[in-house]
């Protein structure tokens, strides 16, 4: 079974003027492609070739002998979760269950994006920023390069990447204001919400 590329959750150039449709081009039709290409050659008959990619994910993680299969695994899985959360028009107060949830785990929406802003823009190199279920507490933390809470039992409710190639030819190096974007204009708090369940 081998592993696909999703579309795109919304039209490449939804997300105008925030992030470009040439953004998305370069970022779901080349990264994230070149990760499922990537992922489906090492697979290949091997024990993992039938997996589905959550399997692939658990059963490669902390294993060196699997660090190629790990990464490529994990940059799918993380950038479908990315797509998803974003939407058009979206971003600032969240609403529903996890609107409660911030309140009471961050002391109210203010302290919570300053948190999340802090863990992208401090991930040195590349990495990606997250919400997260860790048990019954909820918390802000980031990773390294493809590394993803999934692997760790964590659960993600949302992502940001800031790997440079997410927001070069929109933002140049000007990372924060890429995050002060994603967090304004642009998180999926719907989706958000359905991760809690
Ligand atoms: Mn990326």
């Amino acid at each position: 079974m081998a592993i696909t590329l999703p579309d795109l959750p919304f039209k490449k150039d939804a997300l105008e003027p925030h992030i470009s449709a040439r953004t998305f081009e370069f970022h779901h039709g080349k990264h994230h492609k070149t990760y499922v290409d990537n992922l489906n050659k090492m697979i290949e008959g091997t024990d993992l070739a039938t997996a589905d990619l959550e399997t692939i994910i658990k059963k490669s993680a902390g294993d060196s002998g699997k660090a190629g299969i790990f990464n490529n695994a994990a940059q799918v899985w993380n950038h479908t979760f990315y797509w998803n959360s974003m939407k058009p028009g979206g971003g600032g107060k969240p609403t529903g269950s996890i609107a409660k949830q911030i309140d009471a785990a961050f002391g109210g929406y203010e302290k919570f994006a300053d948190a999340f802003k802090t863990a992208g823009a401090t991930q040195f190199g590349s990495g990606w920023a997250w919400l997260v279920m860790k048990g019954n507490e909820l918390q802000v933390m980031k990773t390294a390069n493809a590394d993803t809470p999934m692997a760790h039992g964590i659960k993600p409710l949302l992502t940001v990447d800031v790997w440079e190639h997410a927001y070069y030819l929109d933002y140049q190096n000007r990372r924060p204001d890429y995050l002060k974007t994603f967090v304004e204009k642009l998180i999926n708090w719907d989706f958000v919400n359905a991760c809690l369940g």
